[in-house]
């Protein structure tokens, strides 16, 4: 993925006003900033999901600045959105179902929901369950699986570990990593600086619509600005 110069914005507000940001297949890449930064804007406009005035979007070279939100999950381009919004009536398994909703061949998709089963046990015992009833660590899993059911090659998570007790999180965080070794390209946007610095390779901050620090995630959680602000 290849993005310059990209603005966003909501009728006259401007929330993005100018990134720049590339990711590599294989890589892990960290948006890190405070609330109201634009975090969500930016993993939106990536999925063609709000206005973009200026600016390019490549992914595997070609523009796709004009492409439609669903053509982009045909494409690979599947985010997990802020908050998980799973469908809270429906079960476990018809919630990961609706992540392959853009897939015809039923065959690959009931393989791909055994692999989900497979990498999430807990899943496979509670695929019956009501989304809703599930604690907020069962609830993430749900909407990562099915954002997995899209077959992406770029992962995108907003806030992953948002309203999560302390030891979910790490929970969270531990099946990212494993997801990526695994060989998921991802792009995490965190408030949870630290712990998004620690599993990313390189790391951006966001803070009022501009980034403010770019680099390796070693580097910027050493950095005393990032410290101070951040850490
Ligand atoms: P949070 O962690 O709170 O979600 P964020 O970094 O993801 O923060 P965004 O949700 O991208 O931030 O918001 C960036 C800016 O755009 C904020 O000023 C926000 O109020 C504004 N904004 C977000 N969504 C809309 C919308 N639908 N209409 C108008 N303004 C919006």
């Amino acid at each position: 993925l290849e993005i310059r110069n990209l603005q966003a914005c909501y009728g006259e507000m401007t929330a993005l006003w100018g990134v720049d940001l590339h990711i590599r297949p294989g890589e892990l890449v960290a948006v890190v900033g405070p609330n109201g930064a634009g975090k969500s804007t930016l993993i939106n406009a990536i999925s063609g999901l709000v206005d973009v005035p200026d600016g390019q979007l490549h992914w595997d070279g070609t523009d796709i600045i004009n492409a439609s939100a669903e053509s982009r999950v045909r494409r690979g381009i599947v985010q997990c959105p802020e908050g998980r919004k799973l469908f809270p009536e429906m079960t476990v398994e018809e919630n990961l179902l609706m992540g392959a909703y853009s897939r015809a061949d039923r065959s690959s998709v009931n393989q791909s929901i055994d692999e989900i089963y497979e990498q999430f046990p807990i899943l496979r015992e509670r695929r019956r369950q009501i989304a809703s009833t599930m604690s907020g660590g069962q609830q993430q899993m749900v909407a990562i699986g099915r954002a997995l059911m899209a077959r992406p090659r770029l992962l995108m998570l907003d806030e992953p570990s948002l309203g999560l007790a302390p030891i979910v999180v790490n929970e969270v965080f531990e099946l990212l990593k494993r997801i990526h070794k695994d060989g998921m390209t991802i792009l995490l946007v965190e408030q949870n600086v630290r712990s998004a610095l620690r599993l990313a390779h390189r790391a951006h901050v966001l803070s009022q619509g501009v980034f403010t620090a770019s680099g390796a995630a070693s580097d910027l959680a050493n950095d005393p600005a990032v410290l101070a602000g951040y850490l």
